[in-house]
């Protein structure tokens, strides 16, 4: 798996053997020595994955660490000289993804950077939610139809997550207030109906042609894949 890689390392032997390694395997490196500069790097390139030396000369680098956690979600593996448990599970409590023990090979730091993007892949898919042509992202809130950009007031995205999470399953419209709406009793299905009325608009359908919301009368209502 390539990836663009942030290396934060102040000695220049191991940055440049890891540089070489990193982008003998394709890997897009950039690399920074003081913790600051890391820093910025990785705020103003968002690479894919940040590989962080805990010693370097401006700041600890789990100080560095915590404050890149404030700002981005970025998986960070760590390079730490201290094998012990008590060190690596307050590292990995500061928000690393995972760690290599120095000295530590080029092919190991290739191998961990691997698999965390393979974590990190796994979890931007369980975001996205699929029904047919319909994407959502629950993460972004963002959704799309055929690849067009659907333009959703928050309770229309909030009612189809809802619905594409529970694809080809009846939801009724008591449910919908509950969930969508947090009122679980009065408030009415007016709400419901209006709401389903203007997402069926931007879905592109009518009630009398649905296609992606199939209305189960006396019941509620579906999302589904249309054939
Ligand atoms: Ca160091």
């Amino acid at each position: 798996m390539v990836a663009s890689v942030s290396l934060i390392e102040d000695d220049p032997r191991i940055r440049s053997a890891l540089v070489r390694v990193l982008a003998a395997r394709g890997h897009a490196v950039r690399a920074a020595s003081t913790a600051m500069d890391g820093l910025r790097q990785v705020v103003e390139f968002p690479p894919d994955v940040v590989v962080l030396d805990l010693g370097l000369p401006d700041m600890d680098g789990s100080e560095l660490l915590k404050m890149m956690r404030a700002v981005t979600a970025v998986p960070v593996i760590v390079a730490t000289a201290r094998d012990d448990e008590t060190e690596i599970v307050r590292l990995l409590n500061l928000g690393a993804d995972d760690y290599v023990v120095k000295p530590f090979s080029g092919e190991q730091l290739d191998a961990r950077i691997g698999a965390v993007l393979r974590r990190a892949g796994a979890s931007r898919d369980a975001a996205n939610v699929v029904v047919g042509e319909l994407r959502i992202n629950l993460k972004s809130r963002e959704a799309t139809l055929g690849g067009r950009p659907l333009d959703l007031a928050r309770k229309e995205f909030d009612l189809l997550s809802f619905l594409a999470l529970n694809a080809g399953t009846v939801v009724t419209k008591p449910e919908l207030l509950a969930e969508v709406w947090r009122q679980p009793l009065g408030g009415g299905d007016k709400t419901v109906d209006v709401h389903l009325s203007w997402l069926r608009r931007k879905l592109g359908e009518t009630a009398a042609e649905p296609r992606y919301l199939q209305t189960v009368r006396g019941v509620g209502v579906k999302l589904v894949a249309p054939e």
